[in-house]
Order: structure tokens, then C-alpha cells, then sequence
């Protein structure tokens, strides 16, 4: 938990979220300002910065968020088509520096992104 992580800040409830899932190791809820029909970000519970940030600690995490995302589009029913994005460093967009997985989908998705 770091104290000026706003994501930390959603899992300690401090900061209200939607949530979408929770398990032991993850948490998922809708992002504030979605991109798509279904666009939730799927964190895990442990503050990890980034993916650059990660070790091969964090390995299992990481393709554990993958799984839950998978397992929330499964539920959504948009197995048709979504996407799982990592925006890595702020030329990709990263705004905010805990670990998220971004899914996106429920509309068609154009490659490549912008
Ligand atoms: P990124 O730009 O990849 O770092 O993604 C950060 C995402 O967090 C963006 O899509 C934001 O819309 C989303 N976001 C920021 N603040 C909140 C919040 N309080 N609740 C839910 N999503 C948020
Ligand atoms: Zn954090």
C-alpha cells in the first residue's frame, strides 16, 4: 500500500471505485472515463509501479490479471472481440503508476491503436 497511490487508495476504499471483482490477489472496477462499453481496469492488490517496474516476482500477477480479465469478458459476454493493454511509460499514456490492465471492449477495436 503506498499512501499516494490513488489505486491503493480505491483498494483501501478510501477512494470510491465500481467495483467488478475481487479476489485475494486482484481487484477490478470500471475505469471512470471508459473508452468503450466495457472498459475496466484489473489491478493487483500488491503496488507494483508498472510493468517496467516488475520483477520475475511479480510474474504469476501478471498473468493473473490477464485471467481475470478474461474471466470478466467471458461474464460480460464480449468474447467476440476485447483487448487487455499494459500502457507502459507517459509517451503510452500511463497516468497513473499502479499496475493496471486495461480490457476494453463491447464495440469494434481498430489496429493499430492510436
Ligand atoms: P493509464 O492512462 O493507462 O495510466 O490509465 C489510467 C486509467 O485510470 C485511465 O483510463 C483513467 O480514466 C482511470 N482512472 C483515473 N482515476 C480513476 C478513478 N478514480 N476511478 C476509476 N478509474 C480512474
Ligand atoms: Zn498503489
Amino acid at each position: 500500500m503506498a499512501n499516494d497511490c490513488l489505486f491503493c487508495r480505491i483498494l483501501s476504499g478510501e477512494i470510491p471505485a465500481k467495483k467488478v471483482y475481487e479476489d485475494d490477489r486482484a481487484f477490478a472496477f470500471e475505469d471512470i472515463n471508459p473508452q468503450a462499453p466495457t472498459h475496466v481496469l484489473i489491478i493487483p492488490k500488491k503496488h507494483v509501479i508498472g510493468l517496467k517496474e516488475a520483477g520475475e516476482a511479480d510474474a504469476e500477477l501478471l498473468g493473473y490479471c490477464q485471467l481475470v480479465a478474461a474471466k470478466i469478458a467471458r461474464q460480460r459476454g464480449i468474447e467476440d472481440g476485447y483487448r487487455t493493454v499494459y500502457n507502459v511509460g507517459p509517451k503510452a499514456g500511463q497516468s497513473v503508476f499502479h499496475l493496471h490492465l486495461h480490457l476494453l471492449g463491447g464495440r469494434d477495436l481498430r489496429w493499430p491503436p492510436g
